[in-house]
Order: structure tokens, then sequence, then C-alpha cells
């Protein structure tokens, strides 16, 4: 059988094995996908020894995606310019794609949700390794303006630059946000810890879309952030996992799971505790 895992430290948590198989069973294709809790120290090992047992791919996440560019023998534009993968991909040759499937997981989940992005003023806020993947696939969708806020504005202010020649992008501080957005994405991970990032009011415009990277069994502070605001639709990043997951799957096997069943399947499982 064909070997695939998800690399991570920790990886218990992780929800890629229960998609991945979900959507081997749907298409019918022979693959094992597992869990692989790699050394804080030892990534590149974990993944050499995978190899060296026949994996023919992987997903890497918190807190490798970045050390796994260094691995690869290429990289999609995406991931090189993310300078995070968190997909590998074995080749005919023997030699190693990265790619970074989480931000067209993101602007998938988006779309499928019917939310504008073209000609839309977008604000993301955050501007860690999430926000740096998503940047590129977001600014494909031509926004009218892309605002990056975050807690430090050098951060927003050094990745709005490095991505100015893509689109029209502009970083701030949180206390920077002016005006109205069609969509406001949190990319920080203020969520995890209970919090919400300081916002303007009315920085959503009514009838607009939040979206938090975040997920959780439960609406996170900002999913609630954004109904008090009267968003028409406030959404959390588990269609993002999965999305990133689909597009994973169709780069190693060729073909496009559907997602909404297996979305479906999962919410059920998170939310029974499992
Ligand atoms: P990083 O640690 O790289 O970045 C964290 C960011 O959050 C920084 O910009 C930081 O600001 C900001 N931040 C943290 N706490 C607060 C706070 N209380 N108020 C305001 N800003 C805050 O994390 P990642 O980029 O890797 O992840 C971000 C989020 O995206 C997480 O919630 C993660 O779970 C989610 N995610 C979801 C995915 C999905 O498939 N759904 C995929 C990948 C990520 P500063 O620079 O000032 O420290």
């Amino acid at each position: 059988m064909d070997q695939y895992a998800v690399f991570g430290h920790p990886i218990a948590h992780s929800q890629s094995p229960f998609i991945h198989q979900a959507f081997a069973e749907q298409t019918g294709q022979a693959m094992v996908y597992r869990a692989i809790l790699a050394p804080k120290t030892g990534f590149a090992d974990a993944v050499a020894a995978f190899r060296a047992e026949g994996g023919r791919g992987a997903n890497v996440t918190l807190p490798f995606k970045e050390e796994a560019v260094a691995l690869c023998d290429q990289l999609t534009e995406r991931a090189r310019l993310a300078q995070a993968v968190n997909t590998l991909h074995w080749q005919e040759d023997g030699s190693l794609l990265g790619d970074n499937t989480d931000g067209a997981g993101l602007v998938a989940d988006l779309l499928a949700q019917g939310a504008p992005l073209a000609q839309a003023r977008v604000l993301l806020l955050g501007a860690g390794g999430a926000v740096r993947g998503v940047l590129l696939p977001l600014l494909a969708c031509q926004p009218s303006e892309l605002v990056i806020a975050n807690r430090t504005a050098d951060k927003a202010h050094q990745l709005a630059a490095q991505f100015a020649g893509l689109g029209p992008v502009r970083g701030v501080g949180l206390d920077g946000i002016e005006g109205t957005f069609d969509v406001v994405i949190n990319g920080t991970s203020a969520s995890l810890s209970g919090a919400l990032p300081p916002l303007p009011p009315a920085c959503l415009k009514s009838g607009g879309v939040a979206y938090d990277m975040a997920y959780g069994t439960e609406a996170t502070p900002f999913q609630r952030w954004g109904r008090a605001q009267g968003a028409g639709q406030s959404l959390a990043g588990l269609g993002m996992l999965v999305q990133q997951a689909a597009e994973s799957f169709a780069l190693w096997r060729g073909v496009r799971p559907k997602v909404q069943p297996v979305y479906d399947r999962l919410m059920r499982r998170l939310q029974e505790g499992e």
C-alpha cells in the first residue's frame, strides 16, 4: 500500500489521518496515512526514515513547516513565497517537491461559502506563518485591497513589502486599521487562547464575511465578534483544513476528492469528541 503521513510535534490532535483515509475511501485509492510524532530536533531524520520505508508523500505541520523547505529539491511558487512547506511529494525521479496548500485551502473554502474576493476589500489579521502562506492565493483573487494588520506592526510592514509586486497589499498595526472591509480574516493565534485581537468598531461591512483560520467545536471569540458585527457569515477554519488536505491529496494521487462529505463527517466526529 502506498504510504503517506503527517509530521508534527505535537501530533496526536491531528485530524489529517481521518481526513485522508476518508478521501481514500471516497475515491477508491489504496493508501495508508498515519501521524508521525517527529522529535523537535529530528524532523529531517524522521522524514528520511519514512522515505526509506517507502513513503510517497507527507504533510508537515507545526513546528516543522519552515524546516521542511530545506529538505526539498524543488518548491512550488506558493511554497517558495510562503517559505513554508505543508506538503511533501516524492516524484517519479525520486526528487522531493515541496508545496504549500494552506492558502489554496483558505481561498477554496471562502469561495465555496460564497465569500466575495475579487474586487473586495480584505483585512487579514496577523503576520505569522499562516498569513504568509495565504497571501499569494488571496492576492491571486484580485481583491481591490488587502490590508495585513498585526499586533507587531513591523512584521505586517515587512510582509506587505515582500508581496507588494503581486497586488495591492498594505501593512499596518492593529491600531492602524481604517475603513470598512467586505471580508475580515483572523490569521492570528489569539483564538487558541480564547482571546480576540482588538478591532475597531464597524471594520466589517454589514453582511460581510468574518473568517477565523482557527476552529473548534464551539464558535471562536472571533466568530462571535463577527456575528455581533452583523456578518452575513462568520466561519471557522475547519473548511480550510479539509480543503488544504484535498489539495495535497490531488497532488499525490491525481484525483480531487469531494470535500463536503468529509467536512460533515469530521464536524460530527469533533462534536462527538472522538
Ligand atoms: P504564528 O505563531 O506564526 O503567528 C501568530 C500570529 O498571531 C502573530 O501575527 C501574532 O502577532 C498574532 N497574535 C497572537 N496572539 C495575539 C493576540 N492575543 N492578539 C493579537 N495578535 C495575536 O501562528 P500561525 O500563523 O502558524 O497560526 C495562526 C492561526 O492560524 C492559528 O490559530 C492556527 O491554528 C491557524 N491555522 C489554521 C489552519 C487551518 O487549516 N485551518 C492552517 C494553519 C494555521 P505578533 O507578531 O505581534 O506576535
